[in-house]
């Protein structure tokens, strides 16, 4: 479909803010969804829209993964604390952007199972996931000079906390990107290649616009660590931007390190269902041929655990939360020095 054709086709969804308004604006985005519980109900997604004069606009998410809780909570307080007064520009904050998902504190929407960061471009006649996915798409991301969707691991992984890039081979956006994300300043950034177009940066640049994502911690915890990184990050970026001009940023306790993942050779998965016992550390740096775990069991106690190996060398970022795994789960990857 081509865009004109697409853009025809309008958001169901009704925003209560002026985005062109100065001020201090918290409303919602509200979803016309029909239920059993709820026959003329509304998904009333929160929104808080900060503006002063012209300039550029940043978009903050979080919430595109329900159970990820450093960016949510980094959003409300960035939307309490943020005055007009102090901004140049525009800040777009949605801290909970796949509402159902959030209040129900899962990863997928209950209402339709749907991923968001795989609903992208979206569909204004699908379900709710699909049709905040076409919101972000024909509305939100159009507002935006740059954009930033925070995640974490969720509960089934926990993550090294990074800031993260997807490359998109646009040598501008790109560059714009890592421009973004050095503002950022976070101990860790990963920089890979984007691989699935329905996920949130790739669509982001598919209307030239910079985007980041990140994982800040999981185990459908809240790192402090992570909330620490996002917490300066943004106002990093803000000044970066030119929208926060009075904010003096940290200086950071080392230079960013620049890290890629590793393709299919550095993710260790469950090759058969069992209770994991994890060898090897987040952070820890591993060779090839390294224990990554043991897999254990229990319908047989007597027999000698599985060990799974590291293929090659790496850095261990990702870990598997739950010890109880299913033949498939992923238990573990690396990441490794990216070189540009
Ligand atoms: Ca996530």
């Amino acid at each position: 479909m081509s865009d004109s054709a697409s853009a025809e086709r309008r958001s169901q969804i009704v925003a209560d803010v002026d985005f062109g308004r100065d001020g201090k604006q918290a409303g919602n985005l509200s979803m016309p969804w029909s239920s059993h519980e709820s026959a003329y109900g509304q998904i009333q997604i929160p929104i808080v829209v900060v503006k002063n004069g012209d300039g550029p606009t940043m978009l903050y998410t979080a919430g595109t993964h329900g159970d990820e809780y450093e960016g949510q909570v980094a959003l409300m307080r960035l939307a309490r604390e943020l005055e007009p007064a102090n901004v140049c520009g525009r800040v777009v904050i949605v801290p909970a952007l796949n509402y159902p998902a959030a209040e129900a504190g899962r990863r997928t929407s209950p209402i339709d199972q749907g991923n968001l960061n795989r609903a992208y471009p979206g569909d204004p006649d699908g379900g709710p996931t699909a049709q905040i996915a076409w919101y972000m798409s024909t509305v939100l991301l159009k507002l935006a000079t740059g954009y930033h969707d925070l995640h974490s691991g969720g509960s089934s992984l926990e993550y090294l906390e990074y800031a993260g890039l997807m490359l998109c081979g646009d040598k501008d956006l790109d560059r714009r990107g890592l421009d973004l994300l050095q503002a950022f300043a976070p101990p860790i950034g990963v920089v890979r290649k984007a691989r699935d177009g329905r996920a949130a940066q790739p669509a982001a640049h598919r209307l030239g616009v910079a985007a980041l994502g990140g994982e800040f911690g999981g185990r459908g915890g809240l790192s402090r660590h992570g909330l620490g990184i996002i917490e300066a990050g943004l106002r990093n970026q803000l000044k970066h931007l030119g929208i926060l001009p009075g904010w003096n940023p940290p200086k950071p306790a080392a230079p960013t390190r620049l890290m890629t993942w590793t393709g299919r050779e550095g993710f260790v998965y469950a090759p058969a269902p069992g209770v994991f016992e994890p060898l090897a550390d987040l952070g820890e740096e591993v060779e090839a041929g390294q224990p990554a775990g043991l897999l254990h069991f229990i319908d047989e106690p007597t027999r000698a655990p599985l060990e799974l190996r590291f293929a090659v060398p790496g850095m261990v970022i990702c870990r598997r939360a739950p010890a109880r795994c299913r033949r498939g789960d992923c238990l573990a990857h690396l990441a490794v020095p990216w070189n540009g």
